[in-house]
């Protein structure tokens, strides 16, 4: 594998007679990850045994019983793979600086990998874990296709300056991913019991008052089949999948953020595949550029979700406006609870409430209105940020975090004509939406408002 693709995040040695541990956190999978791979052809060479352990914290910013069932039925199945393996998969639970370097001393591991996520609070463990572990502690990025410190040393300023130096690279880094070694050193005895999973469901003490959705199942397995349908059904991506009456997009976010698909397989197998020029270039752009992009800005920027994190233009222009009268006013409350004047807004709040996954066009008018609708920015960013991570099934990631400051604080976007409130950030309106779709169908179609959700 690329040695380019890892970092080490600590001095210490590898213990050459130790086994290898893949603490695995941001790509949930068996198949198609690098950092698992990483880990299986080291312990492979120094003929030691690979172990896999997820660690679940008690709290992880607004995640709720919704995300734990995606999650919790994907890593079922992330362990059943490596079963077939002969790799161990222990589910640890606390605090990753303590369970971390105990499993460590315990098992008297060589050294430890760990995958990549920008994000601050996950980038903490690994620092504190880094800090005590007595062996060497890689880093791999297994979620990028081109590992993020080397698509671009610096943040980029925008769409069009990441995407030559990003295509630049793809072509020697997008290519097909090859199949996990078997181990050649197994464990001789489990490292831990089999975890019950419905066990650890009911025990979790997260927020249970957002369900679950039917209508998408977890797990590599099912985001696999996804795919396999969308590159046969996928024919008019590029003009139809800003119309979000048309069912037209990918359904892979939820995939792409639990790290149950690997970004890399579904773009070569866009890539590959029968359909049109025009489709596969418009969905590898998003894929790729836009989605790869959203980790440079976290990874480069640690302002990424304050308004401090914009533009100085930006910042500068919601200044001068921050005093603007504002037509309507809610509070967070009135928001989550689809309570606007707004009929479209309200039916879009509703498609994420209930379904975990609001339309990609619906997301960015979605969150331009909490900026016209609140009474500063920074409240604009937050009620954005919580509401986004707390329904959204791929919530809580770069990529949300991005698009709430794309819309709000005009991040990789450039500054538009002067207007109250907004300023020079770019404005959207119910006219334009109603120019691209048929917006009565989509207000009809998100009617009913679940008590249930806020009981
Ligand atoms: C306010 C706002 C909030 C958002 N919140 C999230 C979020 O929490 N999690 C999330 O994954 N995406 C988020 N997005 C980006 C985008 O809307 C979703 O990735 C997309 O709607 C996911 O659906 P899909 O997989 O069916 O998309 P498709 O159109 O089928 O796209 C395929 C893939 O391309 C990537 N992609 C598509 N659009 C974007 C984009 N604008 N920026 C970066 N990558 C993109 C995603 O990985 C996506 O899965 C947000 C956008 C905005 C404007």
């Amino acid at each position: 594998m690329e040695h380019k693709r890892l970092r080490y995040r600590n001095q210490q040695p590898v213990a050459a007679n130790g086994p290898v541990l893949y603490w695995m956190q941001r790509d949930q999978r068996a198949i198609d990850n690098w950092a698992l791979h990483y880990a299986v052809t080291v312990a492979n060479e120094r003929q030691v045994p690979v172990v896999v352990a997820f660690n679940l914290v008690s709290k992880f910013g607004h995640t709720t019983q919704r995300h734990y069932d995606f999650m919790f039925r994907g890593l079922a199945e992330v362990a059943g793979s490596l079963e077939a393996h002969n790799i161990p998969f222990v589910l640890l639970r606390g605090e990753p600086i303590e369970t971390i370097p105990t499993f460590v001393a315990q098992h008297q591991i060589g050294e430890v990998v760990v995958d990549q996520n920008p994000l601050r609070f996950t980038d903490a463990w690994r620092e504190a874990v880094a800090a005590t572990l007595p062996v060497r502690l890689t880093e791999i990025d297994a979620h990028n296709i081109v590992p993020v410190w080397l698509a671009s040393d610096k943040q980029e300023f925008a769409a069009y300056t990441f995407r030559p130096k990003l295509q630049r690279q793809l072509k020697s880094w997008l290519v097909d991913i090859p199949r996990l070694p078997e181990t050649v050193s197994r464990w001789s005895t489990r490292p831990a019991p089999v975890v019950d999973w419905d066990e650890v469901q009911h025990t979790i003490t997260g927020d249970t008052a957002v369900s679950p959705v039917s209508w998408l199942s977890p797990g590599t397995g099912a985001g696999l089949a996804r795919l396999k349908q969308f590159v046969s059904t996928g024919v008019g991506y590029a003009t139809n999948r800003n119309d979000p009456n048309l069912n037209c997009l990918s359904h892979l976010s939820p995939y792409l953020h639990f790290g149950q698909l690997s970004a890399q397989r579904v773009a070569r197998t866009v890539q590959v595949s029968d359909l049109p020029r025009t489709d596969k270039e418009a969905y590898l752009e998003e894929l790729t550029v836009r989605r790869e992009l959203t980790d440079n800005f976290c990874f480069y920027n640690q302002n990424y979700d304050v308004l401090a994190g914009a533009h100085p233009w930006a910042q500068q222009t919601l200044d001068e406006h921050r005093d603007d009268p504002r037509e309507y006013v809610y509070t967070r409350e009135q928001f989550e609870q689809a309570q606007t004047h707004d009929d479209l807004w309200n039916a879009m709040q509703r498609q994420m409430t209930q379904e975990g996954k609001m339309h990609g066009w619906c997301r960015m008018y979605w969150a331009k209105k909490i900026l016209e609708w609140t009474t500063s920015p920074e409240e604009a960013i937050e009620i954005a940020l919580y509401l986004n991570d707390r329904y959204e099934l791929d919530g809580t990631d770069p990529n949300g975090v991005v698009g709430v400051m794309w819309s709000i604080a005009g991040v990789h976007d450039r500054a538009w004509t002067e207007r109250p409130v907004f300023g020079k950030i770019r404005y959207m309106n119910f006219n334009g939406a109603k120019r691209k779709f048929d917006v009565q169908a989509y207000i009809d179609r998100y009617q009913t408002y679940d008590k249930q959700l806020f009981a």
